[in-house]
């Protein structure tokens, strides 16, 4: 039986040679808002992420630098935690692949694996890029004129003996996967072009390398340690306990959705099902691959890969400093479509962030804080034992919320979030331009208190709505009055279900010196 109460999720396990970049950001905001959507629906949610340490370019990185490995990946662990901690990234574990936890039941499941009949030793020559830490075949680099298509760097030609994995075994086995699973790759452009990749063939992966100081090693031939990408891929279930808790493992496998940038959609979709069948074990529910974020020349208005040779690299420190974990994670979520690629330039973040949040978000609360405090004394009396309807005309609210709903499950983010502005901030906004609730107030108290009372539901359905995606200023809108329900268990029905408050409904946020402190100052 599947276990619809839990829901676990990964993000890509990064390489801790540089610090992360907004592109980064962007896959763990997503996984994120994933991950905070199901914990407010009530499910048990275990979320995994971690850095990939165990390769050459690390202990390269680290000797420049005059450090030992270890040293410098915890060094880097540290600084990427920082990181994700200002973004709110809401994680269960961080797994470091060079933890001696990792590393043993890393050797578990390659033994299994190998006892299977599924790992042979062999001889491997090829193209091999530095950069990528693979061989690349013939066609590859040939196509890309010597190159390695992904770095356009140099490769060179290296012969080595070494461990393979029978990955072509399982060809068929994959295939019939993809056809008895469609919701397994999404979305649905990489699941067509996976099924072409397996369709041409699967080659054997030869997974070791030798001489190497740095990495774990293989349990019946120590001379070889395992390649980055067999490990890497293992911290997905050595982080739940395989190898060494059952029962955790148990509960939390088969991953329910593994997030990851659609370059290394092959190693998900095929390498990992594929090792997960030869070690007989369940494969995930489902495979992610996100977008790209690329950097918006404003002079030349092109977009560009984010890369340090080309110096646009923008830290996400840069923003949240600036601005706040919010903005940042609103901006991401709402101009980059997370299934495709978007861009980030300062320009269009001011634009977003003063247009969506300023001034209209930010306004709407702003008056609705402002007018009950200066003209009802914080209290509208008489709406005790009183239901709220949604200001909107044509709006509805059952349909409107799953369709929100129905957006974030499927990590169509940008949809959602533009559907909550379009269909429920700006006509709110619209509602009070033409009641102007500070006028009608002076002629018509009662008028204005229920104009004031219904659009006040507007901000309480919108903050649960948006609780996901920015979940500190949420908090703020929501407690800025006596809503019933407590903000810790809100779920995303009761957007849909507005109900009879027990009490008057009471502004709590206090003003400073006769005026709301703004929610999302405006960029000048
Ligand atoms: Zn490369």
């Amino acid at each position: 039986m599947p276990d619809d109460s839990k829901f676990f999720l990964t993000t890509a396990i990064d390489y801790p040679n540089s610090r992360p970049h907004i592109g980064t950001a962007f896959e763990k905001i997503g996984a994120d808002v994933q991950a905070r959507y199901r914990r407010m629906q009530r499910q048990r949610v275990f979320f995994l992420m971690g850095n990939d340490e165990n390769t050459v370019k690390v202990s390269k990185k680290a000797a420049e630098l005059g450090l030992g490995t270890q040293a410098y990946c915890d060094d880097m662990a540290r600084q990427f935690r920082e990181v994700w901690d200002a973004l709110d990234i809401s994680y269960d574990t961080f797994i470091q692949t060079s933890s001696p936890r990792h590393h043993e039941c890393c050797r578990k499941f390659i033994q299994k694996v190998y006892d299977n009949g599924f790992i042979y030793l062999g001889d491997y020559e090829g193209w091999y890029c530095e950069g990528c830490e693979a061989f690349k075949t013939d066609t590859e680099v040939k196509e890309a004129g010597g190159l390695c298509p992904n770095h356009k760097t140099k490769v060179e030609r290296r012969k080595e003996p070494c461990y393979f994995f029978k990955q072509s075994a399982f060809q068929e086995r994959l295939l019939k996967l993809y056809e008895e699973r469609p919701d397994l790759i999404q979305p649905e452009s990489r699941r067509n072009e996976i099924i072409e990749y397996v369709k041409g063939g699967l080659r054997d992966i030869n997974i070791t390398r030798t001489g190497e100081e740095w990495g774990i090693r293989v349990p019946w031939d120590e001379k070889f340690t395992i390649y980055v990408w067999f490990d890497a891929l293992l911290t997905y279930i050595t982080g739940i306990g395989y190898g060494d808790d059952a029962a955790e493992f148990n509960k939390w496998w088969p991953c329910d959705t593994h997030f990851i940038g659609k370059d290394i959609t092959r190693f998900h979709c095929a390498l990992w099902p594929a090792m997960l069948m030869a070690a007989e074990l369940d494969v995930p529910k489902q495979v992610f691959g996100h977008g790209f974020v690329y950097i918006k020349n404003e002079e030349t208005g092109t977009a560009e890969k984010i890369s340090k040779s080309l110096g646009n690299v923008v830290e996400p420190m840069d923003i949240v400093t600036k601005f706040s974990s919010d903005a940042f994670r609103y901006y991401f979520m709402r101009e980059c479509p997370f299934p495709g690629d978007g861009e980030f330039s300062w320009s269009r973040f001011a634009d977003v962030y003063n247009s969506e949040l300023a001034n209209n978000l930010g306004n709407l609360l702003s008056r609705l804080i402002t007018i009950p405090s200066k003209n009802y004394d914080t209290v509208l009396t008489g709406t005790a034992g009183r239901t709220p309807v949604v200001v909107v005309p044509q709006l509805n609210l059952r349909d409107f919320v799953s369709e929100v709903k129905g957006y974030v499950e499927s990590c169509r983010f940008s949809l959602a979030l533009q559907k909550i502005v379009q269909e429920l901030l700006t006509p709110t906004n619209q509602y009070l331009e033409l009641q102007a609730p500070w006028k009608l107030v002076k002629t018509d108290k009662d008028a204005a208190r229920d104009v004031l009372f219904h659009a006040i539901e507007t901000l309480r359905i919108a903050s649960i709505l948006l609780k996901p995606f920015m979940p500190r200023s949420m908090e703020t809108i929501y407690k800025s009055f006596n809503f019933t329900t407590p903000w810790e268990q809100v779920r995303y029905e009761d957007a849909a279900t507005p109900s009879a408050f027990a009490e008057d409904l009471r502004v709590l946020a206090a003003l400073e010196s006769g005026k709301v402190k703004p929610l999302f100052p405006r960029i000048g």
